[in-house]
């Protein structure tokens, strides 16, 4: 039996996946079940303390998308049923050149919120046969003999023999800290500040929806915030304002006056908050974002036999990238093919599952470093009133923005990237497509691609907001 110890999307599509094999497996999840119940009238009802996103904005990008179309199509289903959009990025496309071209297909996200989609997940993992979930099943250390795992232990003192464990516990990866007092010491994580904290509200639509700017968003990664509105299913939406954790200003944002008037100072997402169009669902949810972490259980070929780290568990990127779920989803399926070829727990199954989770997770670990690096400078100098930092010698995700709105060519590079379809690297490291981006950019600097408030105008609204 396999051992999958956290049930959040990374242990039940792994689960998922490992039951499609007529693998026997074992979900350990500390937090109770869902509601039963209609998935849209009850998900939201699913208290779920110990997922730190789950009251979040959330959205599922093509990779994820890609993964369940392919993997479990019933679960995109249920999603849709349940009131979830499958958004078409084309429509966001420049006009020029015209035209879909084969692949454009794939360029679609999911607009739901996340307890909706986990809900559904969750009821089509629990009715496979060979998948047990057991709640309330707290995992507090591993068994291991002669460096190799061979069970668990639970809080309440059960010892659950298990053939192979899988570390499903999210961005904490308990299964390191088990390691560690089982005596077996780890290198150190590679680690990037992220250096976000995000306030989410969320809200209901009763009018018609607004535009997105954005393909699957609408709002603005601006020079000194970010703000960005989703859409949701069963006609909800969030916004989630993005600030520097040190940002003094802007810590009034979980006032909703301060909140709102931050929101309708931003060009795409006001229109989706006038009286006629939606009205407020949530109180303003604030979260300061965990760091950029890629852990070396899982990348580096590990002594330790019989324990597989799967999503958060073997890397996090910062939120505001919205690419956890989709790759732990892809991470999950992936880690089941590679057992079909390895299905001994041993070395050569540990270094195949590094090997794995090297290739998969070092592009956005070190995409979303190199990304959150440049905006913090940037909003560091914005900030204090210093002159903008120099801008980086390479292509960025920034500097491809500022000039994708006019060009298809390059829009669909861009979209392949953000929507974890293509590495950075793949698309821009292709010299024809550097070389169509430095001419549309034409020497000049990128410009942002939507102008929002300056520094100064937010923090005037957002103290007026607060004020009234
Ligand atoms: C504010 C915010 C916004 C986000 N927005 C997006 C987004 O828009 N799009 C996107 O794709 N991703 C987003 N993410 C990331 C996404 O939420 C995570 O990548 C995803 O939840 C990872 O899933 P997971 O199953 O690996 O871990 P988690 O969802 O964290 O689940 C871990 C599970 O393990 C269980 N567990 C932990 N310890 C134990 C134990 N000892 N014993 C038993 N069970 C245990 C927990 O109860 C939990 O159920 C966001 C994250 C945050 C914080």
């Amino acid at each position: 039996m396999i051992v999958i110890t956290g049930g959040s999307v990374a242990g039940l599509a792994t689960a998922l996946a490992l039951a499609r094999q007529g693998r026997t497996v074992l979900v350990l999840e500390r937090g109770g079940p869902p509601p039963e119940g209609p998935p849209g009238a009850v998900a939201q009802r699913w208290k779920r303390p110990t997922v730190p996103g789950w009251r979040h904005a959330h959205t599922l990008t093509s990779l994820g998308v890609s993964v369940l179309r392919r993997g479990a199509p019933e679960v995109l289903a249920a999603a849709v049923e349940a009131g979830g959009v499958v958004l078409d990025l084309v429509q966001a496309m420049p006009p020029y050149p015209l035209g879909r071209v084969a692949g454009d297909d794939e360029l679609v996200s999911l607009a739901c919120r996340r307890p909706t989609l986990e809900l559904v997940l969750y009821r089509h993992v629990r009715d496979l046969p060979g998948v047990e979930i057991r709640h309330g099943a707290c995992v507090r250390g591993l068994e291991v003999e002669a460096a190799r795992v061979t069970g668990v232990v639970c809080e309440d003192g059960t010892r659950i023999p298990a053939e192979l464990v899988i570390d499903a516990t999210g961005r904490r990866a308990a299964g390191r800290s088990w390691l560690g007092a089982a005596g077996i010491g780890l290198p150190d994580d590679l680690t990037s500040p992220s250096r976000l904290r995000i306030f989410s509200r969320f809200y209901r639509r009763h009018g018609r929806a607004a535009a997105l700017n954005r393909g699957n968003a609408a709002g603005l990664l601006g020079d000194h915030y970010a703000s960005v509105l989703h859409p949701g299913d069963d006609r909800t939406f969030s916004v989630a304002l993005g600030v520097l954790p040190e940002d003094r200003m802007m810590r009034t944002l979980r006032d909703p006056a301060a909140f709102t008037a931050a929101a309708l100072a931003t060009p795409g997402v006001a229109d989706w908050l006038a009286e006629d169009v939606s009205t407020p669902a949530t109180g303003i949810r604030p979260i300061t974002c965990p760091p950029n972490l890629l852990r070396t259980l899982a990348v580096s070929p590990s002594p330790v036999a019989g324990l597989l780290p799967v999503g958060d568990a073997a890397c996090v990127t910062n939120p505001l990238y919205g690419r956890g779920v989709s790759l732990a989803l892809a991470h999950a399926f992936r880690l089941a093919g590679l057992l079909t070829a390895h299905p001994e727990a041993g070395p050569a199954q540990s270094r195949a599952a590094a090997r794995l989770a090297r290739v998969m997770f070092m592009p956005w670990f070190e995409a979303a470093a190199e990304d959150d690096a440049e905006r913090v400078a940037r909003w560091r100098a914005v900030m204090a009133g210093d002159p903008p930092p120099p801008r980086p010698g390479g292509l960025t995700m920034r500097t491809v923005g500022a000039v994708a709105g006019t060009d298809a060519y390059i829009w669909r590079g861009l979209i392949r990237v953000l929507m974890g379809l293509r590495t950075p690297s793949e698309v821009f490291g292709d010299p024809a497509f550097e070389d169509r981006v430095r001419r549309a950019l034409g020497g000049a600097p990128p410009r942002p691609v939507a102008p929002g408030p300056t520094r100064a105008e937010l923090v005037s609204t957002v103290m007026a907001g607060a004020g009234s």
